[in-house]
C-alpha cells in the first residue's frame, strides 16, 4: 500500500503570487531538510503537498516538524477511488491502533466527480469497520480515533492522526536579517522567532579574543548550528571586537562603557547588512532586563542606524525565553558558562537612560571609522549547515 506524509501549510492571507512563491520555498526548504534521506520527488497538488514514505516515516517526520510553514502532517495510505478499497485501507489504519475503542468516520470530497457524497462515504466506511472489527464502537460526538478520509482527484488519503507542526512562514520568504548572537539564552531564541516568520538569518557574533575564550566562540558557533536545523544553513560572521571595546575603555566616561560599546555593535551590523543585502538587525533584548534594555538606552543606540531593529522578544519574560530555549533545544548550550564580550567590561553603575547629546560627546574621543574598519577587515565568515 502506497502511503505518504501529507503536508499542510499555508496562511489565510496566501494569495495570488504570494501562494507561489510560499509554496516554490516551502518545496526548497523541505528538499533541503531531508535531503540526505532516501531521494525522493515531493509532490505538489491543490495546496497540499505529499512526500512519499518508504520505511522511513519517523525520520521524515522529525526533519519536517522543523521546516517553518507546515502546520501540520499526517501519514495517510492512498487509495484508488474505489469504496470497496477505501474501505480496505480504512481498515488497516485501524487496525494498526492497538487497544480499541471508540472512532467515526470523517470524510471530505473536494473531488465531486466521486458518486457518493461525504456522509454516505462515512456512513458506509463506519458500518464496515464496525463489522470487521472487534473492540471498536462509534462514537460521533467524542471518539477517540477519527479516521479521515479525504477524496481528491489524484486518489483517496486515508489518515487517523493529524501532527502539529511550527506554522510560520518558509524561511527566505520574508527578506534576509542579520542576527547578533551572543551566546546567552535570549538571542538564539530571537532568532528562531525571525525565522519562524520567514526571514533568512545570518549571525554576526562580536568576538573578544583573549578576554573571551576560544570556547565563548565555538559555543556560539555550536548555536548557529543548532538554529540553522530550522532553516538551512547559515552565515555567520566573527567580529573581533577586542580593541573596540579597549578603544572604549580607554577613552570613554565608564558609565557610557554599554551604551556605547552597543552604538558600535549597531555601527558594524548597520555595515554588514549593507554588505549582506540583510534588511533588519535582530537582538535578543528584552524591555528592562538590564542597563541598556530601556526605552531611553535603546533610542539612544539606534541612533547610529537606520535599519530596522526587531527584538522579537521585546515582553517576552526570562521564564518565558527559557521555555522557547528549552522547546527549540538552544537551552543547553546557552548556559554552557563561558564568558560574553558584553559581561566583561560592565561597569558598576551604567546610564540606565543615557541621553544622546551627552553620549555624541563622549565618543568623539574615538576614532570610530578607523576602528570600524579595522575590525571589519579581521571578521571571519562561516558556513555553517545543521549537522
Ligand atoms: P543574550 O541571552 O542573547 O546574550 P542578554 O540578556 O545577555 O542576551 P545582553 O548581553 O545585554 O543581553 O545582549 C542583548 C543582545 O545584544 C543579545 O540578545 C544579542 O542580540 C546582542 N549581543 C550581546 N552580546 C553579543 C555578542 N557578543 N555578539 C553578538 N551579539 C551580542
Ligand atoms: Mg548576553
Amino acid at each position: 500500500m502506497r502511503k505518504v506524509l501529507l503536508i499542510r501549510y499555508g496562511e489565510i492571507s496566501l494569495k495570488g503570487k504570494n501562494r507561489h512563491q510560499f509554496e516554490n520555498r516551502l518545496m526548497q526548504n523541505m528538499k533541503g531538510s531531508i535531503g540526505d534521506l532516501a531521494p525522493r520527488r515531493i509532490e505538489l497538488a491543490y495546496g497540499r503537498m505529499y512526500i512519499p514514505i518508504l520505511d522511513d516515516a519517523e525520520a521524515v517526520i522529525e526533519r519536517v516538524k522543523k521546516v517553518f510553514g507546515i502546520v501540520s502532517v499526517s501519514v495517510a495510505s492512498v487509495s484508488k477511488l474505489d469504496l470497496d478499497a477505501i474501505c480496505s485501507v480504512a481498515l488497516k489504519q485501524l487496525n494498526d491502533i492497538t487497544g480499541g475503542g471508540s472512532f467515526k468516520v470523517e470524510t471530505q470530497r473536494p473531488n465531486k466527480n466521486f458518486p457518493l457524497k461525504s456522509p454516505q462515504v462515512s456512513r458506509e466506511a463506519g458500518g464496515y469497520l464496525l463489522e470487521k472489527t472487534e473492540g471498536w464502537s462509534v462514537d460521533v460526538h467524542h471518539p477517540d480515533v477519527v479516521v479521515n478520509i479525504e477524496l481528491r482527484s489524484e486518489g483517496a488519503y486515508v489518515y487517523t492522526e493529524k501532527i502539529p507542526c511550527l506554522g510560520g512562514l518558509p524561511v527566505g520568504t520574508t527578506g534576509r536579517g542579520l542576527l547578533l548572537l551572543s551566546g546567552g539564552i535570549d538571542s538564539p531564541v530571537a532568532g528562531w522567532m525571525g525565522m519562524k516568520r520567514g526571514l533568512e538569518i545570518i549571525g554576526l557574533h562580536f568576538y573578544s579574543f583573549p578576554f573571551t575564550s576560544e570556547r565563548s566562540k565555538e559555543k556560539v558557533i555550536d548555536l548557529a548550528q543548532k538554529i540553522s536545523t530550522y532553516g538551512g544553513p547559515i552565515k555567520l560572521y566573527i567580529n573581533h571586537f577586542t580593541e573596540i571595546q579597549k578603544a572604549i575603555r580607554k577613552h570613554c566616561p565608564e558609565q557610557y562603557y554599554v551604551t556605547i560599546m552597543r552604538r558600535m555593535m549597531f555601527r558594524i551590523a548597520d555595515t554588514i547588512c549593507g554588505q549582506a543585502q540583510a534588511k533588519a538587525i535582530l537582538t535578543g533584548e528584552s524591555l528592562g532586563q538590564v542597563a541598556s534594555q530601556t526605552l531611553e538606552s535603546m533610542a539612544v543606540i539606534n541612533e547610529v542606524t537606520k535599519i530596522p531593529v526587531l527584538r522579537p522578544l521585546i515582553t517576552f519574560d526570562k521564564l518565558e525565553i527559557i521555555e522557547y530555549a528549552k522547546k527549540i533545544d538552544t537551552y543547553e548550550l546557552s548556559i554552557l558558562p563561558y564568558e560574553d564580550c558584553c559581561t566583561i567590561f560592565v561597569p558598576k553603575h551604567p546610564a540606565i537612560r543615557p541621553k544622546l547629546g551627552p553620549v555624541q560627546e563622549a565618543e568623539q574621543a574615538l576614532d570610530i571609522e578607523k576602528l570600524i574598519a579595522e575590525s571589519l577587515e579581521k571578521t571571519e565568515v562561516l558556513e555553517l549547515s545543521p549537522r
